[in-house]
């Protein structure tokens, strides 16, 4: 047995056997000749070869696979062939380029020309990149990109994964995800949580262990061990058993003595609305708007956009749907809106700010939002991202305002707003704290570097303060507004409890959390909450919060959580 500590973001105790995600494929140095002895006519010969194998491959996989991920397949598959792509690095072959330099070569002036005409065709320019790169790895021998196909269910191992893979990530075949990178508020903690999965990041080691190798993992105390004894393999069984426990919510948010704490859903679309439903979820307390158009390079119309908004809206009808303005830049870039040459993107020109550099956006943004809300029934709520001024906020509420939107908050994502909320909630209806952000920021530490982990969780105390201040500027004579918390910190069990003890009013997390949260809320009544939430608060570090907490919530050793 071998162990690889790292940082536990999904709970869940499982065996598997790993899937290394194959490293991104390099460019082939710019100049490649043919090598010698291998004729124009062998090197296009291997290349159609591989195009076509490519695309069996792809067409292979988008048979078993289902909705966004069978699309985005089946769209690869017949880019794999395309006879531009094809002809064009023939062309170059032809002249002595070697096969992959050509098809490399050939790639970029596609997804060029593709871009360049706008639109629907633009969106297909990253499927010639994905193309090309699975074309050299077939010309290699070495395994294409992405994550593995597999008819099996296995552990997948990668480096960190972006928020594209998961269209084509199998819930049915990922058994759970483990990184060597990645940050708890990283994309790989946010995808896991959202399918369920358990998953560690940060797990130093972990990209050295070969297909193949049987591993155990606690998705909760952020273990991983390979060649697991009986012990681990009677953990994993046991889970397996609770697990079911945990599926359930009631569909009502409360501690012990009846405190109410609404329990919402984070979502990216109106599928997600749908599921979060299902789950019993309250209602939206984070939609995330972004998501919608994440591979899109033009700014989707009002009409489009106003489509996209009322599907999630329609899924929670008389509910409240807390609906995000467009959060792009740093580890969300959407083309149309941030620019990728920013040398620090995530104090760059980020979530509300890009109404600095791009104004318009924003406002037919709000104009799509209230022409969804109109013939709906949910209660819509609407916040901009990344607010650091009680000006800010205020401009924000007024394009809010004008638009014909009743009620406008923000998120509390920037220390300066944590520290300066009573100012701003005096300009807005409620603030949503976004706990991923406000730890980035206040240990100045990236959410997506591995390394930084450590630093990186919502269990620092300065970031419990940071939430503490909020609530009590929200608090403050004559304001009396709602706080809620949207970020990752709310899908922790623990962290729920210490959170409600500092007197927030909401928690929204991925759907998947709901009945584990709620389970744990259950067992505490309101006054312990606080008690555990000052226990936290007077904690040296964040290690010490987590474990003075937890030990004191004997229900999570009992559920696995
Ligand atoms: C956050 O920062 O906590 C948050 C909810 O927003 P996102 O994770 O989308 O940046
Ligand atoms: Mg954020």
């Amino acid at each position: 047995m071998q162990n690889f500590p790292g940082v536990g973001v999904s709970p869940g105790r499982v065996i598997g056997t790993v899937r290394q995600m194959p490293k991104p494929i390099s460019e082939p140095p710019a100049g490649e000749q043919l090598a010698p002895g291998n004729t124009a006519e062998e090197a296009t010969a291997a290349l159609k070869a591989a195009s076509q194998a490519v695309h069996d491959e792809l067409k292979a996989r988008a048979a078993h696979a289902t909705g966004d991920g069978k699309a985005v397949l089946e769209a690869t598959a017949l880019m794999a062939k395309d006879t531009m792509l094809i002809k064009g690095a023939a062309k170059l072959v032809a002249r002595g380029t070697s096969a992959e330099r050509a098809i490399w070569e050939s790639g970029s002036s596609v997804s060029e020309m593709l871009h360049n005409l706008g639109g629907y065709m633009a969106e297909r320019a990253t499927d010639v990149l994905d193309v090309r790169a699975r074309i050299v790895a077939e010309l290699r021998g070495v395994p294409a990109p992405g994550i593995p196909a597999s008819t099996t269910p296995f552990v997948l191992v990668a480096e960190d994964l972006a928020p594209a893979d998961t269209a084509t990530l199998d819930p049915n075949k990922v058994l759970a995800l483990v990184t060597s990178g990645g940050g708890p508020q990283s994309h790989t903690a946010i995808i896991a949580r959202s399918l369920g999965l358990p998953a560690v990041v940060a797990a130093v080691g972990v990209d050295e262990l070969p297909d193949g190798t049987e591993v155990y993992l606690d998705g909760a105390a952020g273990a991983v061990t390979s060649e697991p004894d009986e012990s681990l393999r009677a953990a994993a069984e046991a889970w397996a058993a609770t697990a079911s426990l945990l599926a359930e919510f009631s569909g009502t948010g409360a501690t012990a003595d009846g405190h109410l704490v609404p329990l919402l859903a984070n979502v990216g679309g109106g599928k997600d609305a749908e599921a979060a439903a299902q789950l019993g979820a309250q209602g939206v307390g984070l939609f995330r708007t972004e998501f919608c158009f994440l591979e899109r390079d033009t700014e989707p119309s009002v009409e489009e956009q106003a489509v996209a908004y009322k599907k999630v809206f329609d899924a929670f009808p008389s509910k409240k749907v807390v609906l995000r303005t467009l959060d792009a830049g740093a580890d969300k870039p959407l083309p149309f809106l941030t620019d990728s040459t920013e040398p620090n993107p995530a104090l760059g020109v980020r979530g509300y700010r890009t109404d600095f550099t791009t104004p318009g956006v924003l406002d037919r943004q709000l104009e799509a939002i209230a022409l969804a809300e109109k013939d709906s029934e949910a209660d819509v709520w609407v916040m901009a991202p990344m607010i650091s001024t009680a000006e800010e906020a205020a401009r924000f509420a007024s394009m809010c305002s004008d638009a014909g939107i009743k009620t406008p908050g923000v998120m509390v994502e920037v220390p300066s707003a944590a520290l300066t909320a009573e100012a701003i909630l005096r300009e807005v209806g409620f603030a949503s704290l976004g706990t991923n952000d406000l730890t980035q920021y206040a240990m100045a530490a990236d959410r997506q570097l591995g390394p930084l982990a450590n630093l990186n969780t919502p269990w620092q105390p300065a970031v419990l303060r940071l939430v503490g201040l909020t609530v009590e500027g929200s608090r403050a004579e004559g304001n009396n507004k709602p706080v809620g918390v949207c970020g990752e910190a709310a899908a922790d069990p623990a962290l729920a409890v210490v959170l409600t003890g500092l007197g927030v009013s909401t928690l929204s997390m991925t759907a998947r959390s709901l009945a584990a949260v709620a389970a744990v809320l259950k067992t505490v009544t309101l006054d312990e909450a606080q008690q555990l939430a000052k226990l936290a608060l007077s904690a040296p570090s964040a290690t010490e919060a987590r474990a003075w907490v937890r030990e004191k919530l004997p229900v999570l050793e009992e559920l696995g959580l």
